[in-house]
């Protein structure tokens, strides 16, 4: 069986390995236009880290790596053309390409704003050390940024439109890690922005945030060029749809990691992720579905992250704001302390108990406390099974 695999990023490489040791008569080649590093540490290149992840392992196993970029997928001859025309035959072909950064067309000056992905662009800032650095966005890329931005001693200022992390925080939560950094010498801007320009971002209409580097990272959009050309089917016209295994409308093409859809453990609907967690899961499904394997491994949003060194954050499933929005009548309690972390929410569903989100800051790791919760939501344990007694 011939495997391809596009993309060298946590999914291609997460496939390659999968691929590799599910169905080892497999003849595995791998094509990115990278050599696999670790993008959610890019920070820490910074500190001097050095990020490379070692292909010894591929290697002994006979991966073929080739280190270009795939123009064209012929889905009739079963084969991908690489950028100097040269094709590459499939059996299966596994598309791991990830996601870039996306910038707002409302945000004027916006295009010649840095963006926080790739390693030229961490080695960047680090290039042009400036003194002040504004980041506008309130993801956890944001905060890598201003992590980042602090190591190399310039100041961050982070301008926020909503709250922090707000698709996997609890409200308060956020309030407290914006607490938290602001000890740390973040300086936190809120409001609209609206342009770039002469080195300030103009914040409201009247705002001026002063910056020698600008970055946004509000957020990114799933590379589907190949698969669009190829008419695979698309969610929303905008991320590769898939099965529970990662299969796409093609059932001899797979797509993982940031440029497909995930089932919904709530809904099993198909929704978007976007998280490197879910990445590593979806490679080993596209694997095992090669061996003819009929189920998948269920997919839950699970981020766990530490800022400045020393603040945790941990978030698993569903907030109770989105839980609402999923139309489950939910409610929350806060724990504090006995693993939970500092401050801490579990949300859950009123009528039957049981546990659909949770999430926490904390001055200390939680990240195994997350792993707990993970385990019940997905068994659809009630919060009693996590020794929580609510009414
Ligand atoms: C700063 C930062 C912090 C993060 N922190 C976290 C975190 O704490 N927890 C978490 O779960 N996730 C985190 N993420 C997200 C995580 O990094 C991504 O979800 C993960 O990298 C997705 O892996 P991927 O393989 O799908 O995509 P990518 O890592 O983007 O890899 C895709 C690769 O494919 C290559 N490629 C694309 N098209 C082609 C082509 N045509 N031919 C050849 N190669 C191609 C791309 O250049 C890229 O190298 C973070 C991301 C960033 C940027």
């Amino acid at each position: 069986m011939k495997v391809v695999v596009v993309g060298f990023g946590l999914g291609g490489l997460g496939s390659a390995w999968h691929v590799a040791e599910q169905v080892p008569d497999a003849k595995i080649t791998v094509i990115g236009d990278e050599r696999p590093y670790v993008r959610h540490k890019l920070r820490l290149v910074t500190q001097g880290m050095d990020l490379w992840v070692s292909t010894k392992h591929l290697e002994s196993k006979d991966v073929e790596i080739i280190l270009d970029k795939v123009t064209k997928i012929k889905r009739e001859q079963k084969e991908v053309v690489l950028s100097d025309g040269k094709t590459i035959p499939y059996d299966y072909l596994i598309l791991a390409t990830g996601s870039n950064p996306t910038i707002p067309s409302r945000l004027r000056g916006g295009e010649n704003c840095a963006v926080f992905r790739r390693l030229e662009d961490v080695q960047k800032l680090i290039d042009e050390k400036p003194n002040e650095v504004a980041i506008i966005g309130a993801s956890f890329v944001a905060l890598h940024v201003a992590d980042a931005a602090r190591a190399i001693g310039a100041k961050p200022k982070v301008i926020v439109r909503s709250r922090l992390i707000r698709r996997s925080l609890e409200p308060e939560l956020s309030a407290k890690l914006e607490e938290f950094l602001a000890e740390r010498g973040v300086e936190f801007v809120h409001g609209k922005p609206k342009e770039v320009r002469d080195s300030k971002v103009i914040v409201d209409g009247d705002k001026e945030v002063s910056s020698e580097m600008t970055f946004v990272a509000t957020g990114v959009s799933p590379e589907i060029t190949l698969a669009k050309e190829a008419g695979l089917e698309l969610l929303d016209g905008w991320v590769i749809k898939t099965d529970q295994q990662g299969r796409t409308s093609d059932p001899d093409i797979f797509a993982v990691g940031d440029n497909a859809t995930v089932i919904d453990i709530f809904t099993n609907k198909p929704i978007y992720m976007g998280i490197g967690t879910a990445a590593s899961i979806m490679a080993l499904n596209a694997a095992k579905a090669l061996t003819g394997f009929k189920a998948a491994y269920r997919v839950p949003r699970f981020q766990k992250d530490v800022f400045f060194g020393g603040i945790h954050m941990a978030s698993v499933g569903l907030t109770s704001v989105e839980a609402e929005n999923e139309g489950f009548e939910a409610d929350r309690v806060y724990l504090s302390g006995d693993g939970w972390g500092d401050y801490a929410y579990l949300v859950y569903e009123k009528s039957t108990k049981r546990v659909l989100g949770f999430s926490a800051i904390s001055r200390e790791e939680v990240g195994w406390k997350g792993m707990e919760v993970m385990m019940a939501m997905i068994r659809r344990w009630p919060v009693s099974k996590l020794g929580v007694e609510v009414s």
